[in-house]
């Protein structure tokens, strides 16, 4: 999508730190990190949220998920938490579907 945020990141128009890639999927660091590791996982398609996952696209999630265990492990990240936030009352700010990886600190449930 042309004025999104996350495809112009993936297509390396907007500067990131990259912290993998590949055909499917770009992982960068958060901005504004909320953890001593946060990094974004998405997916090269444009896809609004996890509300916009169905049989034709779930096969991204998939590798999506099995990315973020194949760093985390690279990493020797043991504990890590994954969070998608879905519309605005949850806390979305892009709409291109996105998955936060957190690490490095205790973490509190519920969370806020
Ligand atoms: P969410 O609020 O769940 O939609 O998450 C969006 C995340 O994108 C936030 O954690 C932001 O800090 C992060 N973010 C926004 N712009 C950038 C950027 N240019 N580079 C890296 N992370 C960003």
């Amino acid at each position: 999508m042309s004025d999104c945020l996350f495809c112009k990141i993936a297509a390396g128009e907007i500067p990131s730190s990259k912290v993998y890639e590949d055909e499917v999927c770009y992982a960068f660091n958060d901005i504004a990190p909320q953890a001593p590791t946060h990094f974004l996982v998405i997916p090269r398609e444009h896809i609004p949220s996890v509300a916009g996952i169905g049989v034709e696209n779930s096969g991204v999630v998939a590798h999506i998920f099995e990315v973020i265990a194949r760093v985390t492990a690279e990493q020797g990240i043991e504990s890590y938490r994954v969070v998608s936030n879905i519309g605005r009352q949850a806390g979305q700010s892009v709409a291109h579907l996105h998955f936060h990886v957190l690490a490095g600190r205790d973490m509190t449930w519920p969370p806020g």
